[in-house]
């Protein structure tokens, strides 16, 4: 009986759009209890095109980001949207952005490693539902949840790793290069190695 009720799951599963399967993501994970949906004004999901070739995983929604309920939306997101343009890419139609965390961590501060544990599931199904030819890792945090390391993102940088079969770059997240502006000419080469293996790679 159990085994039944579970393939149907799976065959409807299986029928679901692209669009669906995100909405039913999107309402299992604004289900999911934690602390930081008390403190936060707005879940925030994701933005762009679910049909983009590149995909971006951030941290965590700061304060623009919770006010409006989407990520990438103050600051480090204006950088974000340069550095996308830099490469002829544009934010809405030709990428997918999301993150670690759906809720503002209170003042920012960095999620904690049970904080990231509790939402990696659902961002790792997001990832397979999206499926990008190519897959960027915006800063340290976003790296080491996905890549369950503690290696820095200084030394991650700059190389290509697989991500369930997706060719994955961990990168500097805009806010640091915001605070750090010396750093910006190495996001310069990790985004052509991004702009490059996008050339290379056929959906
Ligand atoms: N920083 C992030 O990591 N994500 C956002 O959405 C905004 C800022």
């Amino acid at each position: 009986m159990v085994f039944v009720a579970f393939a149907n799951f799976l065959c409807q599963h299986e029928s679901m759009t692209k669009q669906e399967r995100l909405n039913d993501l999107s309402k299992r994970m604004r289900d999911v209890e934690t602390p930081l949906k008390y403190n936060a004004k707005n879940f925030v999901f994701s933005d762009g095109n679910i049909d983009a070739r590149l995909m971006l995983v951030g941290e965590a929604p700061g304060e623009q980001e919770d006010i409006m309920g989407l990520p990438f939306v103050g600051p480090a997101g204006q950088l974000l949207n340069k550095m996308l343009v830099a490469i002829n890419m544009d934010r809405k139609s030709d990428c997918y952005i999301a993150n670690i965390l759906p809720w503002r961590p209170e003042n920012n501060r960095t999620p904690t490693r049970d904080e990231m544990n509790l939402f990696l599931p659902y961002v790792m199904e997001h990832i397979k539902i999206i499926k990008p030819d190519v897959l960027v890792l915006l800063g340290g945090t976003s790296a080491k949840a996905i890549l369950q390391t503690n290696t820095g993102i200084m030394r991650l940088r700059g190389h290509w790793v697989d991500v369930n079969g997706i060719p994955t770059m961990p990168t500097f997240h805009p806010s640091f290069l915001l605070r750090d502006v010396s750093m910006k000419r190495y996001a310069w080469q990790d985004l052509k190695q991004i702009r490059d293996k996008l050339a290379e790679v056929q959906k």
